[in-house]
């Protein structure tokens, strides 16, 4: 693997998942920047539910364990083309890109094997999320995009700050003594 001598820090993270029917597996290897929810209403039809999620990968390397890929691709409001990623058998969608950003992907988060330790940072697009929808109070949130990303980046760098910086729970050592 390799590592950022000038940095001095690993950084980077394995994220393993699948489709539905598990006939499109994957390892995306890189470092998170974002975990935030989408409540626009692309977001709502291409998960065919409530609001999006979006985990964005920088600097990523991606590996198929299996299972052939679909794409599609539509333009953003801003003009931009977004490439979609979907399990070609059960349609689920893995993967968006944008067509400019060639280091930086975004995992569907709900294809992931095991749950994310780490909580969305951001809500965005909340002018259209649905009624019942309540967001915590203290996190940051848009009514549509927001201006600037660096914020939520920000939050979710302090996130997992937070998290590498808990102390690790001591190892469970089996006690012979009878009064334990
Ligand atoms: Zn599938
Ligand atoms: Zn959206």
């Amino acid at each position: 693997m390799e590592r950022d001598v000038e940095v001095g820090v690993e950084r980077r993270e394995v994220f393993e998942g699948r489709c539905q029917c598990g006939q499109a597996r994957y390892r995306i290897t890189g470092e998170s920047v974002a975990l935030f929810v989408c409540h626009c209403t692309e977001c709502k039809h291409q998960s065919a539910s409530a609001f999006g999620m979006a985990l964005w990968i920088r600097k990523f390397s991606r590996e198929m364990l299996g299972g052939a890929l679909g794409s599609w691709v539509r333009t953003t409001p801003s003009g931009k083309q977004l490439i979609g990623e979907f399990c070609e058998r059960c349609g689920s969608r893995l993967f968006h890109q944008m067509a400019d950003q060639a280091d930086t992907m975004s995992i569907k988060p709900g294809t992931l094997d095991t749950a994310l330790e780490l909580e969305p940072v951001a809500h965005i697009w909340t002018s259209s999320a649905q009624s019942w929808v309540q967001l915590p109070s203290s996190i940051l949130s848009y009514p549509a995009n927001p201006p600037t990303f660096e914020e939520i980046f920000a939050a979710w760098r302090l996130q997992k700050e937070k998290v590498t910086a808990l102390p690790r729970s001591a190892p469970q050592v089996p006690s012979n003594d009878p009064l334990k």
